[in-house]
């Protein structure tokens, strides 16, 4: 790669040489649309994205912070909130708000738990009961919103404890959280009882279907078996539904809905006493580009209920596939009964580590889980048909790490902490990170293998405070110029 520029541009520079620049930078991004990587990027497919995309130029400079500036933009959140809310069977009553991402309409479903339990004007910190599966969205959100996040541990069978739930209920709780599915499992928590506990306990429940609100219901439609955990269960008070994952549309259209057009009212942000005027607005986001919400109405309205179900059933064969042939090599098995095309891969017989490490030296990139230790798949359009050639694959790899001696397979904080390095890292700059790390700890790690370089920071890392402070260091580096 060129070398980066330290200062503001002297001049501008000719439109080639920009884009002799971008490509040389994008050698070492992952090309994802050769179907390898799992997860991260949800492409519409050719056809769609051409359409889509031009949508997206029409509006990419107007902003949605001013609705009546720009009424068409308006038109479309609003339309976005109902399709969903329909598709989610929540009633006409349903409201809600186009956001950035599942990060910010989680956001706003704790902002709306907080407020709604401080209503009474009480001064406590309220709590959200959630199971350990959860995203850290929401750790993220307690974080910043001053609200106390409550873990309870699953089930074995991977999904939420609702007696361990109901037992961590106290008077500061405000709501109660089920996944449809978790990301790490993609189990559907147990979304009908965790209401009902809800309700017993005058409680908001949220379920976060960032995963599986635009999926589950398009299995639902053919007759796939899908739990329920929409709004028809009795009970839940609000939905998150990411568009940009299963929606297909590009990164940064996610929605929040409510049950009770109420609560939508604690998520809004009004101050009335600027000097520049009165500032309203939706969301966590000020002034906000319009070509993310016009590519996703523009996605929705495109593909119909009848295109999005033809392409959830094509991607369910595509994950069977890939699930009975790993089920079917011994050793290996998938943890609980996923409902959709995301799950977990775990080993009683190999390290599953190195079974990641490997594919990805055949240009797979799977996530890696701790606790268990897991490599981790979502399976989208990317990879339909794609299956065989990652059986073919995932087989040579088990050969390969069979006939290695191999370390024990550890489950200690500190090496599933490392691994669960990798999974908030993309592989490339783990590997950086991983070499750059090893110096600054004093292991050495240069020379090495990825996965030794990784045990190698393992036995050198303490305790999970150290591995915070190494991620730290990590990140830091990483947002600085090489
Ligand atoms: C992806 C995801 C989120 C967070 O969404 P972002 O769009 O990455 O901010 C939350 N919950 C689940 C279950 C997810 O899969």
């Amino acid at each position: 790669m060129k070398k980066s520029a330290s200062g503001f541009p002297e001049r501008g520079i000719e439109k080639g040489e920009l884009f002799r620049e971008i490509s040389n930078n994008r050698k070492r991004d992952f090309g994802w649309r050769a179907g390898k990587m799992f997860g991260y990027v949800y492409y519409p497919g050719d056809e769609t994205a051409e359409t889509v995309d031009s949508v997206y130029r029409l509006y990419m400079h107007d902003n949605t912070l001013n609705p009546t500036a720009f009424s068409s933009l308006r038109k479309m959140e609003n339309e976005l909130v109902a399709m969903t809310g329909s598709l989610l069977h929540g009633g006409k009553n349903i409201t809600g708000s186009v956001t950035t991402g599942g990060t910010e309409s989680i956001f706003m479903a704790m902002k709306v738990a907080r407020d709604w339990k401080r209503a009474g004007g009480q001064d406590i910190v309220p709590e959200v009961i959630v199971p350990l599966s959860v995203h850290p969205a929401f750790d993220k959100a307690a974080h910043f919103l001053g609200v106390k996040l409550v873990h309870v541990p699953l089930r074995n069978d991977y999904r939420a404890d609702v007696d361990r739930m109901s037992s961590a209920i106290n008077e500061r709780t405000a709501m109660l959280v089920g996944s449809a599915p978790c990301f790490p499992y993609g189990v559907v928590d147990p979304v009908t009882e965790i209401a009902e506990l809800a309700i017993n306990n005058n409680l908001l429940c949220h379920v976060d279907a960032c995963m599986g609100g635009f999926m589950l219901p398009f299995l639902e439609k053919p007759g796939h078996p899908v739990s329920p955990f929409d709004f028809r269960v009795k009970g839940v008070t609000s939905i998150s539904a990411d568009a940009h994952k299963f929606g297909y549309s590009s990164k940064g259209v996610s929605l929040i809905l409510y049950r009770d057009p109420e609560l939508r009212r604690l998520q809004f942000f009004i101050t009335t006493e600027w000097p520049g005027g009165i500032y309203a607005s939706s969301t966590i986001m000020g002034s906000k580009s319009g070509g993310p919400v016009a590519a996703a109405w523009a996605t929705v309205k495109l593909r119909g209920l009848k295109g999005y179900v033809s392409v959830a059933s094509e991607v369910m064969e595509t994950t069977k596939k890939i699930q009975e042939g790993i089920r079917g090599i011994g050793g290996l098995e998938i943890a609980g009964k996923p409902e959709m095309s995301v799950f977990a891969v775990r080993s009683g017989k190999y390290n599953i580590y190195s079974i990641g490490d490997e594919l990805a030296k055949r240009g797979w990139l799977t996530d890696r889980l701790q606790n268990p230790a897991c490599i981790h798949m979502t399976v989208s359009m990317l990879q339909a048909g794609k299956e065989n050639e990652f059986l073919n694959d995932l087989r040579e790899v088990i050969a390969v790490v069979s006939r290695r001696k191999q370390g024990k397979l550890s489950d200690s904080l500190i090496s599933s902490a490392v691994s669960g390095l990798s999974r908030i890292l993309p592989e490339r700059s783990f590997r950086g990170a991983m070499d750059f790390a090893s110096r600054f700890i004093g292991s050495n790690g240069s020379g090495q293998s990825d996965s030794a370089a990784m045990y190698g920071i393992t036995a050198s890392v303490k305790n999970g405070k150290n591995v915070r402070q190494m991620v730290l260091s990590i990140y830091d580096k990483m947002y600085r110029l090489e």
